[in-house]
């Protein structure tokens, strides 16, 4: 007699009760055929959920949205936002679903939301729905940006549906389930103040205050401290991107989220050859969200946010907008700043190194990676053995050898210290060509090649024995890679 696991969930519907004007009640459209196809056993204990039980039929039913636990309100949450810098009203959750809150095990309360779920009141023109390979990405994207340290929504599992997607071809179904700090989002700030209601304005600021930033509320202006702490948030955020080679792809305003996390995985990926104009997205033609411009992109998007607020930082808007404007000019400073205290353990200098001394060496290198065209991640790992002794690993990736040899000469002088860098540098990302492989398998049913991947890149600093191909860049035939953006 199998035993059947018993799991109690308790979730609460704070958005949907306090910010109905924002969401409509919706449920999930039915599964002919669940099958669980990966499972984040860990986050499923952060969130106090029996691994087992999610596994059994009725935890399927709860990640494919069709049992809805006591307290959860589904709802698919309304949003505008710039795309590609072209305002469109009316966006929204086309194909996904907020379930409603829960508290993790650390107190924190987090949302738990599907993706791929069915068509909604916001769908337009689309299907509803979400093919595996797309799913898996967002999975085995996110669970390494959280291992790198760098704020994400995070994947508890990707169920198979069994229903047939069609792209370009026919492909297998999924939903995804997402764990989130929140699904605000800048396009909800600015769907909010189009409805020309700055009441609901107030109460989504407030919502976003108390499950973000609840210190705002003692501040003499709470709304500005929210803008402070967003722009603060998105500052460390994209800095930590750039530190690790990360291209969003589709950074629109809809895709930026308050609470300071990255979302919405969709044609992101992970840059090897040094080059500030790395773009991936096939539909990114301009360049817009191309590596070297997110931080630029990341403060307009926040101007965005500013416009948004407007109504509540002060009665004159004149005012307000120089209220906004002051903190939106600190966006640069707090950038450099976390990006210049980055480069600095990643090159395992001491924080009593000059930045005078920092700065010029820091640029020089750039521009010699870029030139030579020098894969990222691999140079910032190898780099640690020439403290050791060995700057052939990192020298070999070099063309100008003399070059190398004199940067690195002057950067050796100031005492790099190997174990500090090994910490930041990573050994394994999600490489395009890897990622690719594990997304293809899994959508032909075979999930080792992405079980693999997962762990190579959710314990990335560590150098384990057998996983070399795991830390080795594509190979030379594997072309110019592209993504695809809400497949
Ligand atoms: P994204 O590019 O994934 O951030 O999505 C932009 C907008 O398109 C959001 O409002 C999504 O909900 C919606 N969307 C993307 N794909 C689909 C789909 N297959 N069906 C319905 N809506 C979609
Ligand atoms: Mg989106």
């Amino acid at each position: 007699m199998s035993v059947v696991p018993r799991q109690t969930v308790s979730f609460d519907n704070q958005f949907a009760r306090e910010l109905g004007q924002l969401a409509v009640l919706w449920q999930a459209d039915d599964t002919p055929d669940p099958r669980l196809l990966v499972l984040n056993e860990s986050l499923a204990a952060e969130l106090d959920l029996d691994p087992s039980w999610l596994r059994s039929p009725e935890g399927l039913r709860l990640l494919t949205g069709h049992l809805v636990p006591d307290g959860a309100t589904p709802v698919a949450q309304a949003y505008a936002g710039h795309q590609f810098g072209g305002y469109s009203p009316r966006l929204g959750d086309g194909r996904a679903l907020l379930l409603g809150e829960v508290d993790d095990t650390a107190g924190r309360k987090v949302d738990i939301a599907l993706k791929g779920s069915g068509r909604t009141p916001f769908a337009r023109g689309g299907d509803g729905l979400a093919a595996v390979g797309p799913m898996l990405r967002e999975y085995v994207i996110s669970e390494a940006m959280h291992a790198l340290g760098v704020p994400t929504t995070r994947s508890l599992a990707v169920v198979g549906t069994g229903r047939s997607v069609q792209r370009e071809t026919l492909l297998p179904g999924a939903v995804l389930t997402r764990v989130a700090s929140s699904h605000l989002r800048v396009g909800t700030f600015q769907y909010a103040r189009a409805t020309g209601d700055t009441d609901l304005l107030r109460r989504l600021a407030d919502h976003a205050i108390s499950r973000h930033h609840p210190d705002a509320t003692a501040a003499q202006n709470p709304y500005l401290a929210l803008f402070e702490a967003v722009v603060a948030g998105q500052a460390q955020l994209v800095a930590r991107w750039m530190l690790v080679g990360f291209v969003h792809g589709v950074m629109n305003t809809d895709n930026m989220a308050i609470s300071g996390e990255t979302i919405d995985y969709g044609p992101c990926a992970f840059m090897e050859a040094v080059d500030p104009a790395t773009v991936y997205s096939s539909i990114d033609t301009g360049g817009r969200y191309a590596y070297g411009n997110q931080p630029g992109v990341a403060q307009w998007n926040l101007a965005r946010l500013a416009e948004a607020l407007l109504p509540l930082l002060h009665t004159e808007e004149g005012q307000a907008v120089e209220l906004a404007m002051g903190y939106l000019g600190t966006f640069s400073a707090q950038f450099a700043s976390a990006w210049s205290s980055g480069m600095r353990a990643k090159l395992g200098l001491a924080d009593s190194v000059s930045a005078d001394v920092v700065e010029p060496l820091v640029a020089e290198l750039l521009s010699l990676l870029q030139d030579n065209h020098v894969d990222h991640t691999s140079f910032y790992r190898q780099l640690s053995d020439a403290v050791r002794g060995d700057a052939e690993p990192a020298r070999s990736l070099f063309v100008d050898l003399a070059g190398f040899d004199a940067w690195a000469g002057r950067w050796l002088a100031l005492n790099p210290r190997a174990e500090r860098m090994d910490r930041v540098n990573p050994v394994y990302i999600p490489r395009n060509h890897l990622v690719e492989e594990a997304l293809a398998a899994g959508s032909d049913g075979d999930l080792g090649p992405m079980a693999r991947l997962l762990d190579a890149v959710t314990d990335p600093y560590e150098e384990r024995p057998g996983l070399e191909r795991y830390a080795e860049p594509a190979p030379a035939d594997f072309g110019r890679y592209r993504t695809y953006c809400g497949t």
